[in-house]
């Protein structure tokens, strides 16, 4: 479509969100800027900003201040500035700023908006297309002006292709762009002196249906995939965004940082600033892993500064093999399955050596950090450490600061949320300690009940079941226990009461009941005869 004469501005928005999004913006302004000048039309930049409503007459100093923003954008190409500024406790949240922007559009109508490629770029793109009727080029990896039309190059085919993108020729007067800012230049400095336009927002009603909670910084994303020593990079043969979390997961397990090529980020697997490659981040680490992964140049030229390569692809001709160091030829899937498995049990083995070699008067330090490290790699907060091992979040904090040494039985349920094999780091002095155990608790329960094991070759193992009568309720008197596990009760003959925790059970032939055996818990007869019933004990 030919470029309205009347239009006279490419503008590009200013994300004020943080200070690595207001640096993507300014390179999106020298695109602008660049574009403008080559279609004799002007650069605007559009700010949107909230001020503080307990001091409106003074700019915000977070993230990025108005004013100080307004500045460099005239410094790096902006011809006009527009401010749209209204009064709010929260963050600019993008709803609001999809009105707010949709009222400075109609005020001053541009030729061309782009929008660096971020979740915000996209979803304000989007609602000014639904708002506008107009069209939006997605994910331009580069945008020019071509006999007088807008022409752009954007990947396709999952990044296999560059296709040359222009908007129709009966669409809106307003064109929408997001573009990729990871290979735009840094602006070059200009200088306007023009005074900054204040888009008038006095007749803009504010629709509030959306409510701002809180926020919380992303700290992953905010750590240096580029000067990480360690990365892990997934690609498409990791399948889908669960085999994506395996390669999230080593990367957490060996304290790396987690780095992608183009088709996971195009999946939403991973956000872009992980993207590795010709469009993305150049790294060096002194060990990469590259996991499903076929080599295209595009982006092994982000990680020819690394220092060792190991590769993991099912096809042994994959041109990747040609630059890994070590090649493992592999399901990805599998691979990454034992190998964090593996990785898991010797860091479990580890805390659990530490704990055992350590006095009380030395404070086994780094147990908590490896156990911490364990709860990262599942992306898990306290609490849901907490809830899945049955402390408290106050406990798990103290273990990870290493202010109280953790039980074997903490340990042991570590190893279950885990998915690991309690024996697989208990050494024998502490699965002998724990057999012990058992035993005594046994021992306690024959002093009260009659019993037969019914299982006796299972002696000292996992699972065991017993028949056990007990005596009428004049005679017996009631049995407090409580051991790790899990115990399932069923009854044959006679009433059982059962006292769980503070609650009382009461339980007739047939009925049976499963319970966490850490509850403590007591048995009694209710009949005047013999109360049997099948008892089910798992012990870790
Ligand atoms: C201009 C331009 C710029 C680009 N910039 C970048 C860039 O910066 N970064 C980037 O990464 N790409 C970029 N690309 C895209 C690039 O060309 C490749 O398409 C992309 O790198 C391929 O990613 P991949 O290796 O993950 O996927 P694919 O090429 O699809 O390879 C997947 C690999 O996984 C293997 N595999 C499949 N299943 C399994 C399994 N179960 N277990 C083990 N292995 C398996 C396959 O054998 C294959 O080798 C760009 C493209 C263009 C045109």
């Amino acid at each position: 479509m030919q470029i309205e004469k009347h239009h006279r501005e490419i503008w590009a928005y200013i994300d004020l969100r943080n200070d690595y999004l207001f640096k993507s913006s300014l390179k999106v302004l020298g695109q602008a800027h660049a574009l403008a000048q080559s279609a004799q039309k002007k650069a605007g930049a559009i700010i949107i900003g909230a001020r503080d409503p307990s001091d409106p007459g003074q700019p915000r100093t977070e993230p990025i201040p108005i004013e100080m923003a307004a500045e460099q954008c005239r410094e790096c190409g902006a011809d006009t500035v527009y401010l749209a500024e209204y009064v709010a406790a929260e963050p600019v949240l993008p709803h609001v700023c999809g009105q707010i922007l949709i009222h400075a559009i109609e005020q001053h109508p541009p030729m061309l908006l782009l929008f660096a490629l971020t979740d915000l770029g996209r979803e304000l793109a989007g609602r000014l297309s639904g708002a506008f009727d107009a069209g939006v080029i997605a994910k331009c990896l580069d945008i020019r002006i071509v006999d007088h039309k807008i022409v752009a190059t954007c990947p396709s085919g999952e990044g296999k292709y560059l296709a040359e993108i222009e908007f129709v020729e009966s669409g809106s007067a307003l064109k929408l762009a997001t573009v990729v800012t990871a290979t735009l230049p840094e602006p070059r400095r200009t200088s306007s002196t023009s005074a900054p336009v204040q888009i008038d927002l006095k007749a803009l009603q504010l629709e509030d249906r959306i409510k701002f909670v809180s926020h919380e910084r992303d700290r992953a994303l905010h750590q240096q995939l580029e000067n990480a020593e360690i990365v892990v990079a997934g690609g498409a043969g990791l399948g889908d965004a669960q085999g994506f979390a395996l390669a999230r997961e080593l990367a957490a397990m060996l304290g790396g940082e987690l780095g992608a090529t183009r088709p996971p980020v195009l999946q939403h697997w991973t956000e872009e600033e992980r993207l590795i490659g010709q469009t993305g981040k150049s790294v060096q680490p002194n060990l990469l892993f590259s996991i499903g992964t076929s080599g295209a140049t595009q982006y092994t030229s982000g990680i020819s500064q690394a220092k060792t390569v190991i590769a993991i692809n099912r096809d042994p001709h994959a041109p990747i093999f040609n630059y890994a160091d070590v090649g493992i030829v592999a399901d990805a899937k599998q691979f990454l399955t034992t190998l964090l498995a593996k990785l898991k049990q010797t860091l479990m083995r580890d805390v659990a050596d530490t704990i055992r070699h350590s006095d009380t008067n030395d404070r086994q330090r780094g147990v908590g950090a490896k156990i911490k490290q364990l709860r990262q790699t599942k992306q898990w907060t306290l609490e849901t450490l907490a809830q899945a091992t049955g402390k408290s979040p106050e406990f798990i904090q103290q273990v990870e600061a290493d202010a109280m040494t953790p039980s074997v039985a903490f340990l042991l349920s570590l190893a279950r949320v885990f998915d690991l094999a309690p024996d697989a780091f208990l050494h024998q002095q502490q699965k002998e300690q724990l057999s012990d155990e058992r035993t005594k608790a046994y021992l306690t329960r024959t002093q009260n009940y009659s019993y037969q094991t019914l299982t006796p070759e299972a002696k000292g193992e996992h699972l065991q079941a017993f028949m056990v009568e007990i005596e009428p309720k004049q005679a017996h008197k009631p049995v407090a226990y409580k051991h790790e596990g899990e115990e399932f009760i069923l009854v044959e003959e006679g009433d059982l009461e059962l006292t769980l925790g503070e609650k009382t059970h009461l339980l007739k032939p047939g009925e049976s009941i499963h319970f966490n055996a850490e509850t403590p818990h007591k048995l009694k007869s209710r009949s005047n005869t013999k109360t049997r019933c099948v008892v089910v004990l798992y012990t870790p």
